[in-house]
Order: C-alpha cells, then sequence, then structure tokens
C-alpha cells in the first residue's frame, strides 16, 4: 500500500471561508450547497445535488466501488441563526482570519468540517482505483432543524449498508464514538377557566403544570454512563394563560431530555407518559412526542484509534477517545443501518463556542482534520 503525498492545490481554509460568507439557515441552503457542488465539479468529481424541498438541498458524491459496504463520512451544510449581531465583535458573515481564527457562524459547526471532508474527496479522487469500498460523502441541510436532510438520504435509499460512519462535527481533534439522544415532546392540558377571585369555580392549568414538572424529574433513569453521564430533563418552553384576573384554562410545555447511551428513547418516553397519565390532579394533560433521534454507542472503534494515533502525529496535547453530549446525523443513519456501522465524530474546532456569539475556528485544525481524516481512510480503505 502506498500513501500519496498531499498536493495542497485544493484550499480547506478558503472553502470554508466561502461557505461562512454564505448564510445558510433553515429554508436557505441552496446557494451554500451549490458553491460545494461547484468546487467539487472543478476538482473533477462527480457530485449530486438533491433540491428536496423549496430552500433545502443536500450535497453528495462517492468514489471506489460501488458494490461494496460504504464507509460514510458527513456534515451539515446549515446553520443557527446570528442572534444579536450587535453582540459579535466581528460581523458574523465576515470569513475573516484574525489571529489565526476564522471568524464566523458556522465557522466550528460545521462548516469547517464540511470543508475538510469536501477536500478529502478531493485528495481521494488521486487514489480513486485503490479505493476497496466506496466512500460516500453525505453533505446535509436541515441537521439544526429535526436532521432532515439526513432522513432524506434514508428515504432516496442513497445510504447502504455502512462499515463505517464519521460525522465531522467539532470535536477538537478527538474521536468519540459515542454520542447522547435527544427526546422532545409537548405536555399540554386544558383546565377551567374563571374569574381570578373565585378559585373555587376553575381550575389552574398553569399551577397544574408546574405541579407536573417535578414527578418528570424523579423519572429519569439512574443509569450513568462513565463518559457522558445521566440523563437529563429540560423543560424549555412555557406557555398559558391570558391575564392576570383570570385564572388560566390552558397551559402548555416543551421539554427537552438527553438519553445517555444504553438507555432507550422508547424507556424514556414510556417513563414520561406513565407520569402524564397517572397524574393526580383535577385536569388531564396530553403527551405529544415531538422528535426522537437514538442514543450512539460503537461497538468497536479501530477507526476511532487510527485517527487518534494520526492526530497524535500532529498536535503535542493529550488526545483520548471520548463522546459527545449533542447529537448528530449519525443519529439517523445509524438506526437506519440497526448500530452496526462503527461510529465515529471527528472533527476541527471547539465546541465551546458552539451556537454562540463570536465562534471562530482555529485555521490550523482546518488543514490537520483534512490531512488526518485523509491519512486515516487511505489506510483503512485502500488495498
Ligand atoms: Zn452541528
Amino acid at each position: 500500500m502506498r500513501i500519496e503525498i498531499l498536493i495542497m492545490d485544493n484550499d480547506v481554509v478558503e472553502l470554508t471561508q466561502k461557505l461562512v460568507k454564505t448564510p445558510s439557515i433553515k429554508g436557505n441552503t441552496v446557494d451554500v450547497a451549490n458553491i460545494i457542488f461547484d468546487y467539487l465539479e472543478e476538482f473533477g468529481l462527480n457530485p449530486q445535488i438533491d433540491n428536496y424541498k423549496e430552500g433545502e438541498a443536500n450535497v453528495y458524491v462517492s468514489l471506489g466501488p460501488s458494490n461494496t459496504d460504504q464507509f460514510i463520512i458527513s456534515g451539515h451544510i446549515d446553520t443557527v441563526p446570528i442572534g444579536q449581531i450587535d453582540d459579535w465583535t466581528h460581523e458574523p458573515y465576515s470569513g475573516k482570519i484574525i489571529n489565526g481564527e476564522l471568524w464566523g457562524r458556522g465557522s466550528v459547526d460545521m462548516k469547517g468540517g464540511t470543508a475538510s471532508l469536501a477536500c478529502v474527496m478531493i485528495e481521494l479522487l488521486k487514489n480513486e482505483s485503490d479505493l476497496k469500498q466506496e466512500i460516500f460523502l453525505a453533505l446535509t441541510a436541515e441537521e439544526e432543524t429535526g436532521l432532515l436532510g439526513a432522513k432524506n438520504y434514508i428515504d432516496k435509499k442513497l445510504i447502504k449498508n455502512a462499515s463505517n460512519i464519521l460525522i465531522a462535527e467539532p470535536t477538537n481533534l478527538e474521536p468519540k464514538t459515542r454520542e447522547k439522544g435527544i427526546v422532545w415532546f409537548d405536555i399540554h392540558s386544558n383546565g377551567r377557566q374563571a374569574h381570578a377571585s373565585r378559585p373555587d369555580l376553575g381550575v389552574n392549568a398553569i399551577e397544574e403544570l408546574a405541579r407536573l414538572i417535578p414527578k418528570l424529574h424523579n423519572v429519569i433513569p439512574d443509569w450513568e454512563d462513565d463518559l457522558l453521564g445521566k440523563t437529563t430533563l429540560n423543560t424549555g418552553t412555557i406557555m398559558g394563560g391570558t391575564a392576570a384576573n383570570v385564572i388560566p384554562q390552558y397551559a402548555r410545555a416543551r421539554f427537552d431530555s438527553r438519553v445517555t447511551p444504553g438507555i432507550t428513547n422508547d424507556e424514556v418516553i414510556s417513563r414520561y407518559k406513565k407520569v402524564v397519565e397517572e397524574f393526580d390532579g383535577e385536569i388531564e394533560f396530553d403527551f405529544d412526542l415531538i422528535e426522537s433521534a437514538s442514543s450512539i454507542l460503537s461497538k468497536t472503534t479501530n477507526f476511532a484509534e487510527l485517527l487518534m494515533e494520526n492526530t497524535k502525529k500532529y498536535v503535542s496535547r493529550e488526545i483520548e477517545i471520548g463522546g459527545a453530549y449533542y447529537a448528530t446525523d449519525g443519529a439517523v443513519f445509524m438506526e437506519y443501518l440497526k448500530d452496526q456501522p462503527e461510529f465515529v465524530i471527528f472533527g476541527p474546532g471547539s465546541t465551546e463556542l458552539l451556537h454562540q456569539t463570536d465562534e471562530r475556528m482555529e485555521v490550523s485544525q482546518l488543514e490537520l482534520s483534512k490531512k488526518i481524516i485523509y491519512e486515516s481512510l487511505i489506510k483503512t480503505a485502500c488495498n
């Protein structure tokens, strides 16, 4: 087996800047998809763009024999909104490099990782005849809003059997082989409205809901993952009532539960549902499941170990295999593939500035992530 010397004619930093300069929040990912499509095509690849709904597009390309298990490498092209523009030290869509950091929304989550993967595919083109399995680059829209781009890959039957999945979300170049799951749900009620001076005639929906919330916390499973800790529950929003002098008839809360590997989403959902069903209040509550993405615990960690070894060649700090608190598109792919592939999250950028103002990426990590992923793929997927 030979490892080709990287010829750096594609430029991961320049591509990341281009992507950051192009806003891509929900409903507006087509422009950024086109930039990646054009870039891949310019370097001789044969990418596909799937404008699967108005304003949203996935981009994908594959290399190597198509009759084999896939090695899926994946990233998302959408970002969360910028928040208050005045809170940013530098313009959020500038893509400017200041003191070795590339500034802007999406630089870390995760246009840097996505650009790295695109450049890895361009490098792999030179090794195409040596590839013994298909490398499938799956870039997704709508990751931040329900993993919908990833689900579209399943619907279109573009995901086949896979030996490996790599998601290039930011990990500060540390491989992560497990991630927490997500359960989003609503609980809402209908009380009885009355004048505030006559509580005997009404049932206060807000107060009943407030009484129910601690009961949900009481049923969170005790199981603790050694890296990711316990399952958590957050009451994210609460709505209800019309005026101070009216007993509210209606109240609704939305919850976000992060489920630790080792516990199934079905288990936590049934526990929360049971609390709602058995609530001993004067009114009834309804439970609506909004979103569910399973946790991941990779059965093996061979590719993660290879990434770790290759990373240690370039960085002097301690690198360990860990777990991610956030959920990725990997949840959709792994669920479809019945948890069979080996799973790893590995990408450039620190998670500390995730979804915050002043998001910025250490430029040196962009080159490194491209190099490390490329070298590790060559070792695994080439003859
Ligand atoms: Zn992300």
